[in-house]
């Protein structure tokens, strides 16, 4: 368990607005716990190396209890539930088609060892994030999905910068600044290394170029925010960074259709609990009227829903 700090540099902020009227919300007796505090008080809750004399932020909002999980434990657990109930798991595969007839989709895979088989199956989900929009193209079926750039980076090791000695908390900044719509990023507690991400407005415009590669841009942007946050941080050593891909411009869950795509920025941590809807979907168990919103028809999920 840790903690989220989210900063706001006006009042006018829209998000700033829609946290205020959600915390007036939460019952008095909700375990949930979040709070605005004054620039004064970030030294002493969030960490003793905070900007002594932060001009940017105007608030932070604090937020206990959240959690953050490892992708690489929780895909092999997956994995593994899926062989225990009778799966098999096919390493190094490529589907290169697919195609509906009826109720049936055939589709055609090149095996590891370059072997070509076709599947006819009921039940066909493509859930190849930012490989999703050429299957579907191929299948005939417009989504309209682009992959976007998303970039990341992770420093030296770091002693520990949170408050009481703790690891330091995510740290949030969702202004709309210099082409960046989010920087936030976290000190993970078994190294000390400090791990961050920016999320892009524009790059949208940006996918005919190469998205693998990072951009100074990010640099820049990463580099600004934390030392504004944490002065001492200006002279630290970044060990590596990465760029991979968010699949735009919006969550498409269709079981009708075999899509779960469009995962965006969330994808991880909200994507695990579509999946059982969809499941649920298929077995004729009841969901969320929200989840019928999420097909290719639908009008789909506002970006605020997640925020
Ligand atoms: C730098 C970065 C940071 C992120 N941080 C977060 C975060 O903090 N929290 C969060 O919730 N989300 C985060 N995300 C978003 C999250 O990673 C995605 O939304 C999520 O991975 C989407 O899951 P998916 O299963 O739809 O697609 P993917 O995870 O992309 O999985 C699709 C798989 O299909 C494979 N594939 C594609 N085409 C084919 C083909 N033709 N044949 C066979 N296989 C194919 C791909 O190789 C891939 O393994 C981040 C993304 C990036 C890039």
């Amino acid at each position: 368990m840790t903690g989220n700090a989210h900063f706001y540099a006006t009042s006018e902020d829209e998000c700033f607005v829609q946290i205020r009227k959600l915390i007036s919300m939460i019952p008095a007796n909700n375990t949930t716990k979040a709070e605005m505090i004054a620039p004064k008080q970030f030294r002493e809750e969030i960490s003793p190396y905070f900007n002594a004399n932060p001009k940017k932020y105007i608030s932070a909002l604090v937020s206990e209890d959240c959690w953050q999980a490892t992708p690489g434990k929780v895909v092999d657990l997956v994995r593994n539930l899926g062989i225990a109930a009778g799966g098999t798991v096919m390493e190094d595969c490529r589907v290169l088609e697919a195609c509906r007839e009826g109720k049936y989709t055939s589709v055609l895979v090149q095996t590891h060892d370059k072997k070509y088989v076709e599947y006819r199956t009921e039940h066909f989900v493509n859930a190849l994030g930012s490989g999703a929009g050429k299957l579907c193209d191929s299948m005939g079926i417009d989504a309209g999905l682009y992959p976007v750039r998303h970039q990341a980076f992770i420093t030296r090791r770091l002693p520990m910068l949170g408050k009481h000695g703790t690891n330091l908390d995510m740290l949030i900044d969702r202004q709309d600044y210099k082409g960046f719509s989010a920087v936030y990023g976290q000190q993970i507690a078994y190294t000390g290394q400090i791990i961050g991400c920016a999320s892009p407005k524009l790059d949208a415009m940006r996918i005919d170029k190469n998205l693998k590669v990072n951009t100074k841009a990010f640099l820049e942007i990463v580099s600004e925010m934390f030392s504004e946050w944490i002065p001492d941080l200006a002279g630290v050593g970044i060990q590596a960074v990465w760029a991979g891909y968010y699949t735009e411009p919006r969550y498409i869950v269709d079981p009708e259709l075999g899509l779960f795509v469009g995962m965006r920025g969330h994808g991880f941590m909200l994507s695990q609990y579509i999946a059982r809807m969809y499941v649920d979907k298929l077995l004729g168990r009841p969901v969320p009227e929200y989840f019928e919103k999420l097909k290719l028809n639908g009008p789909g999920l506002s970006e605020k829903a997640f925020k």
